[in-house]
């Protein structure tokens, strides 16, 4: 799936701008700096496919990207931004609200959280939103060459309590770090089995 070319489709800003649900995807979404981009740069072993959409202006959009002319991935708005002015934020909130719980063709949510922070109330706030709109996810700890294994262990932790009141969260976490390459394997693999 992740040979062939990866290409990317669009940036959209609004529901109707989303392409037809006529092809499987699935989407990324975390706080922002969570290392979204890296890890899709990462996966699709383009340097910058990510961050050529990621401009300023462009980066809350949704962006879609095509996987072997046939799949979707989809990164989404970060979220979290703390100096963000209020009325843009209320903006990506209700696009964020409404794709993730209105596409039919979405077949799991990656939620990003960084190893170094764990699960933040607003990566749960987006972990709610999946629950009740019954999209199943999985969440994919970033930048893990940061953090030594015992503190590795003990956000694990926490992070495998917080989703065990999630019924939309999978159990098992995909421990990636882009800049060592781990975990990349695993989760082209997963996606792979789910599209
Ligand atoms: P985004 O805002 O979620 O798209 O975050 P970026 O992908 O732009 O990454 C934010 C920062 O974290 C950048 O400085 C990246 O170089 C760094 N980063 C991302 N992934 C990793 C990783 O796996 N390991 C390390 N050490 N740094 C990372």
């Amino acid at each position: 799936l992740f040979a062939g070319e990866v290409t990317f489709v669009k940036g959209v800003v609004a529901m109707d701008g989303l392409p037809p649900a006529d092809r499987a995807e699935v989407c990324f979404a975390g706080r922002s700096n969570v290392g979204k981009s890296t890890l899709i740069n990462a996966l699709t072993g383009r340097k910058a496919i990510a961050r050529a959409s990621n401009t300023p202006g462009r980066t809350q959009e949704i962006n879609y990207f095509a996987l072997a002319d046939s799949h979707y991935l989809v990164d989404l708005p970060g979220y979290g931004y703390a100096n963000a002015p209020l009325p843009k934020v209320e903006q990506w909130q209700r696009l964020l609200k409404a794709y993730l719980s209105g596409r039919a063709s979405l077949r799991r949510a990656f939620v990003l959280v960084d190893t170094r922070h764990g699960v933040k109330a607003v990566d749960e706030e987006i972990m709610n939103l999946l629950d009740r709109a019954a999209v199943p996810f999985q969440v994919v700890m970033t930048k893990a060459d940061k953090v030594g294994a015992a503190e590795q262990g003990r956000i694990l932790d926490q992070v495998r309590g917080k989703l065990a009141a999630h019924p939309a969260a999978y159990p098992e976490l995909v421990l990636t770090s882009s800049e060592k390459g781990d975990g990349i394997a695993t989760l082209r693999a997963i996606i792979a089995g789910l599209v």
